[in-house]
């Protein structure tokens, strides 16, 4: 028997499209520096300045199916591109501006970008490496920025605001295939070479309905949700998507993502909801902690990235009555692959253990657990292995650059049946929560047994003396890999270890407690604020950290 429904594609154009009209009095709010004047468009002007934006794009040599890029902070004009270049057929690549420009001119070959949206304060960046850029050919430059760095380049310059002043308000928007390209976004490179992830309309679309439903962010119109998380993170995690699904407003930090402008503007706007990685709320909090703001509208957030320190979500929860949604996933898994909302009926020290979770399974996303002898592991909470995931929003390959006739699946990162290999090691519960004990290459193989560097990080964040604390293996004659803690205390001063390692030990056995010990300035991190461990191993190998 044939259903009797309409065929009807699920498109990043159909999000637009109902954002414009059913919300189109809901915001972007672009957080400019001054509290007094964000600047505020409404959906319906995002939708319109979109129609533009494409006639614009369209005039410039964008063609159906080809990549357009971005290089912005989040903010207004970043969204109409987020809509303008999928809903014209083409396909959105958001460059991540805080990569070395190594990994960014590699990135833009790799895409064959022609042409870049770029926001005038990232000039600086983008400059230096045109000259080995030979085949971009547009650059778009949106808001205030030193236009003289591009003299001499060989692409065309053009304004942003001139691009798109005086065209039609609405286009043509093409009907789209849902399984075609619609954005372009490449991995972070924690543990490795950038590698890129192309989503498609569809695979947008289900995954933003995932945002906005009650077991992951539950955003509604009316309400207003800061994302800190960086547009070119994973799509800012669906939210711009999500906004125009269900009708909340975004509050945008632009350029100002430090905790000082991040606590004015939570202060004078209100959101309900963030996202953003544990360091940036990390570094909120001791702003709090020395400059207090009223933070009281934020009711929740959604925190990910990398493990979440218990520490923080209950001061947090504790003393802002902030509740943390802890949430994995990846650039692979779109990204949202669970959050932790604990089942009904618990009291609330109950829902502890499950609040701490990496969380739980939403329907488009199945899981399973390989253990090292390549067999399935049971859910029983305590059995170990490296977790895979498919579903409708998770990557089935890699991009193989332009001109590739098809996805690369390396052997390494999916299962001969098209599973994705995460590289994360954890237990699920029998009833479906993840608890990730570390990142295959992070686990400290010690004399056979893992250590989880997640687990000491987490105990250590949680001492009055530690502001941050990073854990990783050095060489061990005897038993292989031991731990080596890195940790930045709050106070200058001698750091006392040994009391360090007795408040380890009231949670962990003494196997398990680092024998090494160092003081650093500051965790290094990712250019998405996660700590870059590979940094630390690098100094450590090379003597630095003694
Ligand atoms: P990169 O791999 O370059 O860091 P991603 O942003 O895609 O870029 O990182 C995905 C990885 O981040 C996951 O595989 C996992 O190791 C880690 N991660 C994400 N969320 C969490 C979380 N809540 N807890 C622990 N690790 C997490």
């Amino acid at each position: 028997m044939f259903s009797t429904m309409q065929d009807v594609p699920l498109t990043v154009t159909r999000i637009l499209r109902h954002g414009q009209r059913i919300h189109g009095g809901s915001q972007v709010i672009t957080w400019t520096g001054d509290p007094a004047t964000p600047r505020r468009r409404t959906y319906a002007e995002i939708g319109a300045r979109a129609a533009q934006l494409a006639h614009g794009l369209r005039e410039l040599g964008v063609r159906p199916g080809q990549p357009a890029a971005t290089l912005m902070w989040n903010n207004a004009e970043h969204v109409e591109a987020y809509f303008a270049i999928p809903a014209m057929g083409s396909v959105l690549h958001t460059l991540n501006l805080r990569l070395p420009a190594h990994q960014l001119s590699f990135i833009i070959q790799h895409a064959d970008d022609r042409v870049i949206i770029a926001n005038g304060s990232v000039l600086p960046l983008l400059a230096p490496l045109l000259p080995a850029l030979d085949r971009v050919e547009h650059i778009v430059v949106s808001g205030p920025g030193d236009t003289s760095l591009l003299d001499g380049t060989r692409a065309r310059v053009h304004d942003y605001e001139e691009l798109i002043a005086g065209r039609p308000t609405t286009y043509p928007w093409p009907d789209l295939d849902e399984r075609a390209a619609a954005a372009l976004c490449y991995t972070s490179g924690t543990t490795g070479d950038p590698s890129g992830i192309v989503y498609s309309h569809r695979s947008i679309y289900l995954h933003s309905m995932q945002v906005n439903t009650a077991e992951s962010m539950a955003l509604t119109a009316g309400d207003v949700s800061l994302a800190v998380v960086p547009q070119f993170h994973v799509l800012s995690w669906g939210l711009p998507h999500a906004a125009l699904l269900s009708g909340f407003s975004l509050l945008m930090p632009d350029r100002f993502l430090q905790p000082g402008p991040l606590a004015d503007m939570i202060a004078a706007e209100r959101p309900r909801h963030a996202a953003a990685v544990p360091t940036i709320f990390q570094a909120l909090v001791h702003e709090l902690a020395e400059r207090p703001r009223d933070i009281s509208a934020l009711a929740s957030v959604t925190i990910g990235g990398s493990a979440c320190p218990e520490s923080l979500m209950r001061t947090l929860d504790e003393r802002y009555g902030v509740r943390v949604a802890h949430a994995w996933g990846m650039t692979e898994t779109s990204p949202l692959g669970t959050t932790s909302q604990p089942p009904p009926g618990l009291t609330p020290e109950e829902e502890w253990p499950y609040r701490l979770s990496q969380g739980r399974f939403p329907a488009g996303v199945e899981a399973r657990l390989i253990g090292p002898d390549g067999a399935e592991m049971p859910w029983d909470g305590t059995a170990a292995g490296e977790l895979e995931v498919r579903g409708p929003w998770i990557a089935g390959g890699y991009y193989g650059g332009a001109g590739a006739t098809g996805p690369e699946r390396p052997a390494d990162r999916f299962s001969p049946d098209g599973w994705l290999r995460t590289g994360d090691v954890g237990t699920i519960s029998p009833d479906g929560y993840l608890t990730l004990t570390d990142r295959a290459k992070d686990v400290i193989k010690s004399g056979g047994e893992w250590i989880s560097s997640v687990e000491l990080e987490g105990l250590l964040m949680g001492h009055p003396e530690v502001r941050e604390a990073a854990v990783v293996a050095v060489p061990d004659e005897r038993w292989g890999e031991r731990p080596l803690a890195c940790v930045v205390p709050v106070t200058t001063g001698e750091v006392d270890y040994a009391a360090l390692r007795a408040f380890l030990g009231e949670r962990l056995a003494r196997w398990q407690l680092p024998e090494h010990w160092t003081t650093i300035e500051e965790v290094p991190k990712t250019s998405v604020g996660k700590y870059d461990k590979k940094v630390l191993r690098a100094r450590q190998a090379a003597g630095d950290l003694t």
